[in-house]
C-alpha cells in the first residue's frame, strides 16, 4: 500500500495524512465543520437560503395560475 499524501488541514493549515481519518482533508470534525459553516454564512450573505418548500409552493402556484389559463 502506498502511504497516503500529506495535505494541509483547510481550516487550521495543519499538515498531516488526513485523508486516512474520517474528515476528509480536514485534520479534525471540528475543522469540517468550521469549513462547513463558512460556506453557509458566504451563501446567506449572497442569497436567501435555499428552502425545497418555498420551490413548491411557488410552483404550485405557476400550476394552479396556468389551469386558470386554460379552462
Ligand atoms: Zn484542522
Amino acid at each position: 500500500m502506498k502511504p497516503l499524501p500529506t495535505v494541509k488541514c483547510p481550516t487550521c493549515k495543519k499538515a498531516g495524512n488526513w485523508f486516512a481519518g474520517p474528515y476528509g482533508p480536514f485534520c479534525s470534525k471540528r475543522c469540517k465543520l468550521v469549513d462547513l459553516g463558512k460556506w453557509f454564512s458566504e451563501e446567506n450573505v449572497i442569497s436567501e437560503p435555499l428552502r425545497p418548500d418555498h420551490f413548491l409552493e411557488e410552483l404550485e402556484a405557476e400550476e394552479k395560475s396556468q389551469d386558470k389559463e386554460t379552462q
